[in-house]
């Protein structure tokens, strides 16, 4: 048992003053009238905006160069120069996967942000082999307390244009990965009923959900996609698949559009975007409106691939407002939503959000709404993880 804490002077979204009472790193009662447990600690927040915790649905925590030297990025167009390019960089450079990860989930990063749940693709190829996957197992067990973590396997090199990655995949689920990654069936592995044939075959023999990078454009990824959602319909995987990117949805005709993404709502598949300023995108209210989880995640942060990224899901849920040209409050609050509770529903994060019984992990931000700390990412107060207090005006405290 640990001491109660009761949060007092806090604001919900909608301006309603609130208390809420923690317990055992759950929310114990959250309301009005909510008073502090004999001996319990009480901590003011001072009027501030509470929310929940938040959810960074994709990002590659293995490979960022974050807080090292710069990286002077020389690297080649296409997504092939991008791969290679990294496979050699992380070769060659003496790159360690476990400090690395350790870095930009935790010092002056993601947790001091107030990100308490995170999805990462982590690189399984035929040089590395697990060794990456390795190091992030490190950095989740130094951080179980406060950060709740899953790890995709994911084949950046490709599967089966490497031979033995199949093999490794299964090692890396067997090992503790909690999620099945896959790349561009046909852009990549050049085969794409062979290549999803494997991936869901894989995924059954050990139980796992599946999160793909669809970065295939227009008809080419439209096709992959029907192949993709033939498979979760034939093999009963409704909602336990993701497709990251899908910037085929972006850029296809209304009709076909529309087709396949009735058929992804009715699959429960999920969609994550980054909402990358040069690619085209899956539409965001749109998806929404059809009962489509669609949620928001970093992709890479300052690593071989791009220069570009903070580890602030504020940050992201402004750059998705800014993408899909959202300026009401309402609809920036959705921006929010893809950060917050999209993301823990197209995650499969359990026990999440501002309610009775969830676990207590909580922000609290100097901002009158939700789509004013969206907009201007105000230092976070405070920030809870499990019930502790880990982070006071956006530093750590000492005992993280
Ligand atoms: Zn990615």
């Amino acid at each position: 048992m640990t001491r109660s804490l009761l949060l007092s002077n806090v604001r919900l979204a909608d301006g309603q003053p609130v208390s809420v009472s923690i317990a055992d790193g759950r929310i114990a009662a959250l309301g009005a009238q909510v008073e502090a447990q004999p001996g319990g600690l009480v901590e003011d927040g001072g009027g501030a905006l509470l929310l929940p915790g938040f959810v960074e649905g994709h990002t590659h925590i293995d490979k960022t160069n974050w807080g090292q030297s710069w990286y002077r990025n020389e690297v080649g167009p296409a997504l092939t120069d991008r791969i290679s390019n990294e496979r050699e960089w992380r070769k060659t450079s003496g790159h360690d996967a476990a400090t690395q990860s350790l870095a930009l989930a935790l010092a002056r990063a993601f947790v001091q942000a107030g990100t308490t749940r995170l999805r990462t693709h982590v690189d399984i190829d035929t040089d590395a082999r697990l060794r990456y996957l390795d190091g992030v197992f490190s950095t989740r067990q130094t951080l179980s307390d406060v950060l709740d973590m899953q790890i995709v396997a994911f084949p950046q090199s490709g599967m089966l244009i490497r031979p033995g990655t199949v093999e490794l995949l299964g090692s890396a689920l067997a090992a503790g990965a909690d999620v099945l990654g896959a790349l561009d069936p046909a852009l990549i592995d050049g085969d794409p009923v062979a290549s999803l044939n494997a991936t869901f075959e894989l995924a059954e023999r050990y139980h796992k959900p599946i999160d793909i990078h669809l970065h295939e454009p227009g008809e080419v990824g439209a096709f992959t996609l029907k192949l993709l959602l033939d498979r979760v319909e034939a093999m009963g995987m409704q909602a336990q698949v993701v497709v990251s990117h899908a910037f085929c949805l972006g850029a296809l005709p209304e009709r076909e559009r529309d087709a396949l993404l009735e058929r992804i709502a009715h699959l429960r598949v999920a969609l994550l975007t980054s909402a990358p300023p040069s690619r085209p995108v899956p539409p965001l209210k749109l998806c929404r409106d059809k009962g489509i989880t669609i949620f928001g995640g970093n992709d890479g942060i300052r690593d071989t691939w791009s220069p570009y990224g903070v580890p602030d899901m504020l940050e992201r849920a402004m750059l998705i407002g800014m993408r899909y040209d959202l300026r009401r409050d309402d609809d920036i609050a959705i921006a929010f939503d893809c950060v917050s509770n999209a993301a823990a529903q197209g995650c499969g994060f359990s026990d999440y959000g501002l309610h009775v019984g969830a676990r207590a992990d909580l922000v609290l931000v100097d901002a009158q709404s939700v789509a004013q700390a969206v907009v201007s990412r105000p230092k976070r107060r405070l920030v809870l993880a499990n019930g502790r207090i880990v982070a006071r005006n956006g530093e750590l405290v000492d005992a993280v």
